[in-house]
């Protein structure tokens, strides 16, 4: 539910700058009374019995300020309990917002915004009175008391695909570190995705950049042009249930905290009017979903804390829920997680994993209008084409299903795995004119090892293993795979049924370290990262192919990111 009332409040009091000042206020009638004033606009954008989420933007109609503070009261039993963008606090029923150091400056006309989560029983209203530094913004309401909520899309207002036409945003961060690397500047200008790992990174982990300041740094970077935001929505509770490389700092049953501390805050951001002018892609929780299928109830890759999440829905319920909030501003494209072909490319995954995504897409709200597309082969390796046999190829009678390497796996690769996994996802219920996504930032597989042609036909391994691009030693491998490389650049609608081509995970950034390291981030250590493991049930008993000495997962791996652009697929 969503409500919302503009509380336009102008005229009579005079709001005036002085630096470091709580309540710097000039006389009633001087001069620039006429310019006085503020306008909040308190938005209620949910609300159940037991609490709310409000979004607050607040426009200084006065002399420019250098910090502010507003003030209201709650008319019933309302507690704040957590703030975002302003350090919110309350005594009794009064509650004071404070700018931070980043948005405390307020030109004259100019607006800052913040939310806050709240206690309640359901029945909060939007408070007849605000203070802008200790002055009261009187007047009353002369404006429109409830306008059209402007974050309801007019209906057919997105677009088909949202990378038409659009340039992409370069994270800054990423491009520093690329740029940094020797040789790196031939790929720093790229854009790749900004992922939101945890709480902490909407206002910025680590004194890094948050929500606001990625999607600040994207205005500038946009101009006139269409600009296309690719953020990682990545923190269910339990997450990563079949790896330990990516856990993170949510419990298997913090499904609330996830709602509120992490998916409301960034539906708060995303669904301010500053920002509207972006385009702004959700992929929405990696590694998520098939889990459930292929990784818990009893089969021989089951793990307990996939069974455990599988049990409790809250992956179900998560996905749901981020799909409904995120989806709600008009300029958001949410694409769900879908794997990629070394997972659910085989029969008994495939519809099923179709099935969990629409039982996502239909939890808690959520709608399949929701919903743009998928994005296949995030952070994983899996090569775009295998250009040296096909699946319908037999060698002396025996089909490359039944190499090794594939498997019974119905699928060579990527592309023709998300184009025809695009069409299973239609045929269960999701919109006809979705659009796939594919992750191609490390799976280039280029450089020495590349074969130049098909593999001798002796037999169908020799066939296969001799003329697959994809170098792993087992399909099923994930972490920082030596020999793999970068792949094709980021470009919007290359074939049929793609979006795009995406960067999603920014490469040099580590899957996971190759041994047990401390931290504080919720990451274990997962032994599919250490080059001397042989492996468990999911990549059948293999080594795991990774590189040694990684960072724990997101850090950057400066060895790694060498070897990506030495084996660059198209090469740099
Ligand atoms: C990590 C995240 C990181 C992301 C991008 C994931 O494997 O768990 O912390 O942000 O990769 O590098």
């Amino acid at each position: 539910m969503r409500r919302s009332r503009m509380a336009l409040i102008a005229a009579g009091a005079l709001v005036a700058a002085a630096a470091g000042s709580a309540a710097a206020v000039a006389p009633f009638g001087a001069t620039a009374a006429a310019a006085a004033g503020c306008t909040v606009d308190y938005k209620i954008q949910n609300q159940w019995n037991g609490g709310l989420t409000a979004a607050v933007s607040v426009t200084n109609n006065g002399a420019a300020l250098s910090s502010w503070q507003l003030q209201w009261s709650f008319a019933g039993s309302e507690q704040i309990s957590q703030g975002w963008n302003a350090t919110v606090s309350q005594s009794g029923a009064a509650v004071t917002a404070k700018s931070l150091s980043y948005n405390g400056a307020l030109a004259t006309g100019g607006s800052a915004s913040f939310g806050f989560n709240a206690s309640g029983n359901g029945n909060s209203t939007v408070p007849a009175t605000f203070k802008l530094n200790g002055v009261t913004c009187n007047g009353d309401s002369t404006g429109p008391t409830d306008p059209p909520d402007p974050t309801d899309p007019p209906a057919g207002s997105k677009v088909n695909n949202p990378y038409a036409g659009a340039k992409v945003y370069v994270n800054p961060e990423w491009s520093a570190n690329a740029a940094a690397e020797p040789g790196g500047s031939r790929v720093a200008n790229q854009p790749t995705g900004v992922w939101l790992d945890r709480i902490a990174a909407i206002e910025g982990a680590n004194g890094g950049m948050g929500l606001r300041d990625h999607l600040d740094a994207a205005l500038a970077q946009k101009g006139s042009g269409e600009l296309v935001v690719q953020l990682v929505i990545y923190n269910l509770p339990g997450r990563d249930c079949s790896a330990l490389a990516s856990n993170g700092e949510l419990g298997p049953t913090e499904i609330g905290r996830y709602k509120t501390e992490y998916i409301d805050p960034i539906a708060a951001i995303l669904a301010d009017s500053k920002y509207a002018g972006l385009r702004i892609v959700t992929t929405v929780e990696i590694d998520s979903l098939p889990n459930l299928v292929t990784n818990a109830g009893g089969r021989p890759t089951a793990t307990p804390a996939c069974d455990v999440m599988k049990a409790n829905g809250n992956y179900v319920k998560g996905v749901g829920y981020a799909l409904n909030k995120l989806g709600d501003a008009g300029n958001v494209y949410n694409y769900i997680d879908a794997g990629h072909h070394g997972w659910i490319g085989w029969d008994d995954n495939f519809g099923a994993s179709a099935d969990v995504f629409h039982q996502a897409a239909t939890a808690e709200g959520a709608t399949v209008d929701d919903v743009q597309g998928f994005i296949t082969n995030t952070a994983n390796y899996s090569a775009l084409k295998e250009t040296n046999f096909k699946i319908e190829d037999s060698v002396n009678g025996t089909s490359v299903r039944q190499s090794k390497w594939v498997d019974w796996n119905r699928y060579t690769d990527e592309l023709s795995f998300a184009q025809a996994f695009r069409t299973k996802l239609v045929s269960v219920g999701f919109k006809s004119d979705i659009g796939m996504l594919i992750d191609t930032s490390r799976n280039g597989w280029g450089g020495a090892a590349r074969p130049t042609g098909p593999g001798a036909t002796t037999s169908v391994d020799t066939y296969v293993d001799g003329g697959r691009n994809d170098r792993r030693i087992h399909l099923g491998n994930w972490c920082n795979q030596a020999g793999a490389g970068l792949g094709e650049r980021p470009k919007a609608a290359p074939e049929a049924g793609i979006d795009a081509y995406v960067w999603m995970k920014p490469p040099g950034e580590s899957d996971g370290s190759s041994k047990e390291i401390p931290n504080t981030e919720g990451k274990g250590f997962d032994r599919m990262c250490d080059p001397t493991y042989t492996g468990n049930a999911r990549n059948n008993n293999n080594m795991s192919g990774a590189l040694g000495d990684a960072p724990i997962s997101g850090k950057w791996f400066s060895a790694q990111f060498q070897e990506l652009m030495k084996n660059a697929y198209p090469a740099l």
